[in-house]
């Protein structure tokens, strides 16, 4: 039988190499329903292409758009974010959580509550709400299998091992577009030029996000909330050549990396394919030709975010949720040029201090609506901050 799953984020990058792969085997899979915002036509094309029964736009305002790019076609139409929380309730087994920002946590936990597999690329599902979406996880009896590919290769080195004996998790990081600027020159920085990345291909926001580190700083979180690592075990190192996804370090001096070529199809494939393996259309590395690897420290002068991502893990709470909202509201300030590169920073670090009673809330009482006020009160927070 048809496995039946469904893309959330289809016309972004990760859904869109997604697509990629299941297009390639279109008779293994039922497409429940393709999501998108801004972009119907990449959606309409996709969800015919996929043969999906539903096509979901989150902005109410491009229904009618929508509606005409899929006329002559039986693929059923909705937009809004109540048509998006629907799609997620729908029977899937297999569930790609690829919307970016805060906006991904909802839709993940409903199709989580429908008992679906949910790959998760969204870590800032993670990083705002890990004790519940876990936890949901856990009482639908379903499993979150990781797509952030740092978090894929951790798990893949984990496979069989004891989570007692691991000794440290070490989540690798290009350093992004201004790994080699002189540090002064950062208040220069342009959105264009924070989007160009060195390596991978990703959306806008998660590779403005790289040069800033508050991606590796999001992903330091995510692997405290997905592993159940404490912070003190959980390192980062500089990799400029991203060929090393990450290393685990047992209690007996062995280190287990993931090497593999930037491509999202690694961690992509893997999570469609587990438990087995298949074979995936991804580069095969020539060791001899990439010649060799290096590593560096990570900066915290260069890169404040993977300080202030350790104060977040220690603090615990909420203050996960109120770090990527203010994260979020600096990064779309830098976006429109009202805000410097370094101040996204400090930004983030104001709404921190400000909003510290979030810290230390029991995780088993963490909820969708504790997450949500937290979440909105950091970004009024940091446009106050802002507009000062
Ligand atoms: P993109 O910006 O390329 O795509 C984002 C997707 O979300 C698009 O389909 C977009 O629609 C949709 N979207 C945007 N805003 C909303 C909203 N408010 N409600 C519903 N849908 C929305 O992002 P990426 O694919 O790069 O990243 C997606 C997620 O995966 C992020 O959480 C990111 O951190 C994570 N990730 C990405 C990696 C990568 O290589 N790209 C690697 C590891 C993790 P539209 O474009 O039509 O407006
Ligand atoms: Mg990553």
């Amino acid at each position: 039988m048809a496995r039946r799953i469904s893309i959330f984020g289809a016309t972004g990058s990760i859904g869109q190499s997604t697509i990629d792969l299941i297009a390639r085997d279109l008779n293994a899979y039922d497409v429940v329903a393709v999501t998108g915002g801004q972009n119907v036509s990449r959606l309409a094309a996709d969800a015919i292409k996929v043969n999906a029964q539903v096509a979901v736009t989150a902005d109410e305002s491009r229904f009618s758009d929508l509606k005409d790019a899929l006329s002559g076609t039986d693929i059923e139409v909705a937009a809004g974010r109540e048509a998006l929380i629907e799609a997620a309730c729908r029977p899937a087994d297999w569930v790609m959580s690829a919307i970016v920002g805060a906006a991904g946590l909802e839709p993940g936990l409903k199709a989580l509550e429908t008992g679906a597999v949910l790959a998760l690329a969204n870590k800032e599902s993670l990083v705002c709400a890990g004790p519940l979406i876990m936890r949901t996880a856990q009482a639908h009896g379903t499993e979150i299998l990781p797509v952030d590919s740092e978090h894929s290769a951790v798990f893949q080195a984990m496979i069989g091992e004891d989570l007692s004996a691991v000794e440290r998790v070490i989540i690798t990081a290009s350093g992004g577009a201004f790994r080699d600027w002189p540090i002064e020159d950062l208040a220069k920085a342009t959105p264009a030029q924070a989007a160009t990345h060195p390596n991978w291909d990703m959306g806008q926001r998660i590779t403005i996000d790289s040069a800033s580190m508050f991606n590796k700083a999001l992903e330091l979180i995510e692997t405290k909330e997905y592993f159940g690592i404490s912070p003190d075990k959980i390192e980062t190192v500089v990799h400029p050549e991203s060929m090393i996804h990450a290393l685990v370090g047992f209690n007996d001096g062995a280190l287990m990396a993931h090497v593999g070529a930037p491509d999202m199809r690694h961690a992509i494939g893997f999570a469609l394919h587990y438990p087995t393996r298949k074979p995936l259309p991804v580069e095969r590395l020539d060791l001899v030709k990439l010649g060799q690897m290096t590593f560096r420290n990570p900066c915290e002068t260069r890169w404040p975010a993977l300080r202030l991502a350790r104060e977040v893990m220690m603090a615990g709470g909420l203050m996960g949720a109120v770090f990527n909202a203010a994260k979020e509201r600096a990064l779309d300030a830098f976006i429109q040029e009202r805000i410097t590169f370094p101040r996204m920073a400090g930004v983030v670090e104001d709404v921190l201090s400000d909003l510290s009673t979030y810290e230390g809330h029991n995780p088993a009482e963490i909820t969708l609506d504790k997450v949500a006020e937290a979440d909105h009160l950091a970004r009024i927070r940091a446009d106050e901050i802002m507009a000062r």
